[in-house]
C-alpha cells in the first residue's frame, strides 16, 4: 500500500476487454463497434485453423488471412503481411494467437494507423501493451506507443484450452513475472500493485493445476485473467534487470521467449531481494507461501519450486545456452551491463554473471 503521502503517477490504458468463454463468438461485434469493414486476420501458420474460425465469424467483415506470423516480429514478414492488407483493401486487423501474432498486429497497426482486436491465445501480455519488439538484421529495436495499443481485447478461455501443457506452464510464468518487477519497479504505483499481486496470485494457483490437468476450465480461467492483469503491468510501469536478462539471452542465444523467463525468474528475484523487501513480501504472498521464515520458502525458492510444479526446465543449459562455455556467460554478462533498465539493485557485473552461472546450471537461486 502507498504510505500517506506518497505521491505517483498511475495512467489507465484505453483497452475495452471483453473476457468470458465462448466470447471468441463476439468477434464480428467487436469488428463492428471498431467500425472495421474488412479485417486481416493474423495467425501463425501452426494456429492458421483458429484464423479460419475466425474469419467464418466475421462473415463480410473479413477482407482474407494472413497465416505467416513468427518469433519477435520480423520487419520483412511485417512487409509481406503489409503487402496482403493493402492488396485485400483491409482496414483493420484481428490478430488471434500468441505474442508473436499480436506483435505483428501492432506492426501494421503502427504503419497503417488500422484499428486492432487481438484474442490472445497464450498467457504472453502483449495485448495489454503500447509497446512493440521488432526484428531486423538480427537487431532488435523497441518502442512504446499508444499507436500500437491494441483498441480491443477479446479472452475466450476456451481457446487456451489447447495451449500445449509445458507452453501453458512456461508462458505463465512469462505472465508472472511483469507482475513481479512491477511490484519493484521505479514508477510502482498502488494501483498495479495491487494487480500485480492478484495476477500472480491467480497464476500461482492455476499453473499447477493446468499441468495436472490441461482441461481443467476453471484453472484455465484463472489463468487468463491472471494473464490480462500480468499483461496491464507490463504496460503501464518499467521493468528491470529481469526483463533484461531475457532479452539479451534470447537475443543472443536464441533462446524460446517463454522458457527464458522461466528459467531466469528466480534469479533475478534472488538478486533483488534485498533491495526490495516489500515487493518480496507480497511476492511471496501472491504465490501462496507467505511471509518468508523457518520452514517457508523465499519469493525466489516459491518461484523455482513454481517451475518445477509446472514440469518447466529450470536452466539456460536445458533450453539451448551453450554450457560449458565461459565466453557465453562472459558476453552474456557484458551485455546484461550495458545499458542496464533501472533496476532496485544497482547492477554489479561480478555478480550477474554468478546469477547466469546459477541459472546456466539450474542451482537453487541465492
Ligand atoms: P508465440 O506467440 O510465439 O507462440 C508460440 C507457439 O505457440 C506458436 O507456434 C503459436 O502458434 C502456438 N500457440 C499459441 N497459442 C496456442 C494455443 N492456444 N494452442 C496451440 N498452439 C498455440 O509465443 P508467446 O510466448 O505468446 O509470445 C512470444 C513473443 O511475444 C516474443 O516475440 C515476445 O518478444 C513477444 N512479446 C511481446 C510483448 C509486448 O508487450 N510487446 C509482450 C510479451 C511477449
Amino acid at each position: 500500500m502507498a504510505d500517506l503521502g506518497s505521491s505517483f503517477v498511475y495512467q489507465a490504458l484505453p483497452v475495452r476487454v471483453v473476457f468470458g468463454a465462448g466470447t471468441l463468438a463476439r468477434a464480428r461485434e467487436e469488428v463492428e463497434r471498431l467500425a472495421i469493414s474488412r479485417a486481416l486476420v493474423l495467425t501463425t501458420p501452426a494456429q492458421a485453423e483458429h484464423g479460419l474460425a475466425v474469419t467464418r465469424l466475421l462473415g463480410d467483415r473479413a477482407a482474407g488471412a494472413f497465416h505467416g506470423a513468427v518469433m519477435h516480429t520480423p520487419v520483412a514478414v511485417t512487409d509481406t503481411a503489409l503487402a496482403a492488407f493493402r492488396e485485400l483493401g483491409a482496414d483493420g486487423v484481428v490478430a488471434i494467437g500468441g505474442g508473436s501474432t499480436i506483435g505483428l498486429g501492432k506492426a501494421i497497426a503502427l504503419r497503417t494507423g488500422a484499428p486492432q482486436l487481438a484474442i490472445p491465445t497464450t498467457y504472453a501480455g502483449s495485448e495489454m501493451t503500447p509497446i512493440l519488439g521488432e526484428t531486423e538484421r538480427g537487431e532488435k529495436t523497441t518502442r512504446r506507443s499508444l499507436d500500437v495499443l491494441p483498441e480491443a481485447v477479446i479472452y475466450d478461455v476456451d481457446l487456451t484450452l489447447g495451449l500445449p501443457v509445458a507452453l501453458s506452464g512456461t508462458s505463465g510464468i512469462n505472465a508472472i513475472a511483469h507482475a513481479v518487477e512491477a511490484l519493484y519497479a521505479r514508477d510502482a504505483n498502488p494501483i498495479i500493485s495491487l494487480v500485480a499481486e492478484q495476477g500472480i496470485a491467480a497464476l500461482a494457483r492455476a499453473l499447477p493445476a493446468i499441468a495436472a490437468d490441461p482441461g481443467d476450465r476453471a484453472a484455465r480461467n484463472d489463468a487468463l485473467y491472471g494473464a490480462w492483469l500480468c499483461g496491464v503491468c507490463l504496460g503501464s510501469v518499467g521493468m528491470a534487470l529481469h526483463h533484461k536478462l531475457c532479452h539479451v539471452l534470447g537475443g543472443t542465444f536464441d533462446l524460446p521467449h517463454a522458457e527464458t523467463h522461466t528459467v531466469v525468474l528466480p534469479y533475478a528475484v534472488a538478486y533483488n531481494a534485498a533491495a526490495a523487501p516489500d515487493a518480496m513480501v507480497r511476492i511471496a504472498r501472491a504465490l501462496g507461501a507467505g511471509p518468508a521464515g523457518p520452514g517457508r520458502p523465499d519469493a525466489a525458492t516459491a518461484l523455482y519450486e513454481l517451475a518445477a510444479a509446472v514440469g518447466a526446465r529450470r536452466s539456460l543449459a536445458e533450453i539451448g545456452m551453450p554450457a560449458g562455455e565461459p565466453s557465453a556467460l562472459d558476453r552474456a554478462a557484458d551485455l546484461a551491463v550495458a545499458n542496464p533498465y533501472w533496476n532496485p539493485r544497482p547492477i554489479d557485473r561480478a555478480a550477474i554473471r554468478e546469477l547466469l552461472e546459477r541459472a546456466l546450471a539450474g542451482t537453487p537461486p541465492r
